[in-house]
């Protein structure tokens, strides 16, 4: 028996930024690969290294033990499983279901819900670690469902990352997650407005960057503007628009919890500025040009 005979066959729907590294990981990793993508042409490059493309969302689940899918928001997760020739509709009974991507958690329950019904397991399992740690597997990956769900899913989360947890029962992963980027994304709200003083006051801005990151505030997030805002570089890894989706979210989940959030609340609205000043499907960094174009400064080395 060949190896991927031995391992289950797994359809991965969403082949975007995060996607296709984490879905090409899975095929390195020996699992037999049935891939969909709403655009087509995303399947081009997987398909060349041996994966399958179903020509729909309804057939890839039709022929997979398990599924994986990292779309974007809260609304697509629902219609790629609840929608009309959705994930749900066509599942195996038995099949295991992963959802990747980063959604409030009472969608996440909801979705579960629908799972257990149609008889399917179902784990949410959003990541952290951008494109890059997609493409390394060195991703963190933080899940939400039973425990003996969260086992069975273990081989194939292991194929796309270092760091996976089991966080508690459903949408405890998605609740993990959200927290993760409140707190990044405040980060960089403040490390964005430090290195635009730091340009207006003539510091050498090379300088500044090593012995922040050698000093208390050093974080990933300032090691990152290193590479993108310094160096005028606002390729999206992590668009402003899914950053602003996740840090509403993250608001949203604390007024349902009851816990005030002055850090979040400011932070969308920064990430906000950014998207009316056209910069939504820019990178994160992007942040950074409002305010330095109110400072009359650029923060470039
Ligand atoms: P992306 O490049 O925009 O990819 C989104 C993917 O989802 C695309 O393949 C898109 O298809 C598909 N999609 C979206 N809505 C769909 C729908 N209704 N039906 C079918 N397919 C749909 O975004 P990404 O950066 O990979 O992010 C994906 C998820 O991971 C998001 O929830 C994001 O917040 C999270 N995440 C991203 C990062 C990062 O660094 N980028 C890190 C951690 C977590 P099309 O190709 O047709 O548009």
């Amino acid at each position: 028996m060949t190896e991927s005979a031995s391992k289950p066959a797994v359809g991965y729907i969403g082949l975007g930024l995060m996607g296709k590294p984490m879905a090409s990981n899975v095929l390195k990793a020996g699992f037999p690969l049935t891939v969909f993508n709403r655009t087509p042409a995303k399947t081009r490059d997987l398909a060349a290294a041996g994966a399958s493309v179903a020509p729909s969302i309804a057939e890839l689940a039709a022929g997979v033990d398990v599924v994986c899918t990292c779309v974007t928001g809260p609304g697509d997760v629902e219609a790629v499983y609840l929608g009309e020739g959705g994930v749900l509709g066509a599942a195996r009974p038995g099949a295991l279901l992963i959802d990747m991507s980063t959604i409030d958690p009472g969608t996440q329950r909801r979705v579960a819900q629908a799972a257990r019904e149609r008889g399917c397991e179902y784990l949410d399992a959003p990541v952290s670690g951008g494109v890059g740690g997609a493409r390394a597997a060195t991703l963190a990956i933080m899940c939400g469902g039973e425990a003996s769900t969260f086992e069975r899913a273990r081989p194939v989360l292991d194929a796309m990352g270092r760091h996976v947890y089991h966080c508690g029962p459903a949408g405890a992963g998605a609740t993990a997650k959200l927290i993760n980027n409140l707190i990044s994304a405040s980060t960089a709200v403040a490390v964005c407005e430090g290195l635009v003083i730091g340009a207006k006051a003539g510091l050498d801005l090379e300088q500044l960057h090593d012995l922040l990151m050698n000093a208390s505030a050093g974080s990933k997030s300032l090691a990152s503007y290193k590479d993108s805002a310094m160096q005028g570089n606002f390729e999206p890894g992590f668009t402003v628009n899914n950053m602003e989706k996740d840090v509403t979210l993250a608001n949203g989940l604390a007024r349902d919890l009851g816990v005030r959030l002055l850090a979040g609340a400011i932070t969308q609205q920064v990430l906000r500025e950014a998207q009316l000043r056209g910069l939504g499907e820019k990178g994160t960094a992007s942040q950074i040009i409002p305010m330095e174009q109110l400072a009359g400064v650029e923060v470039r080395l």
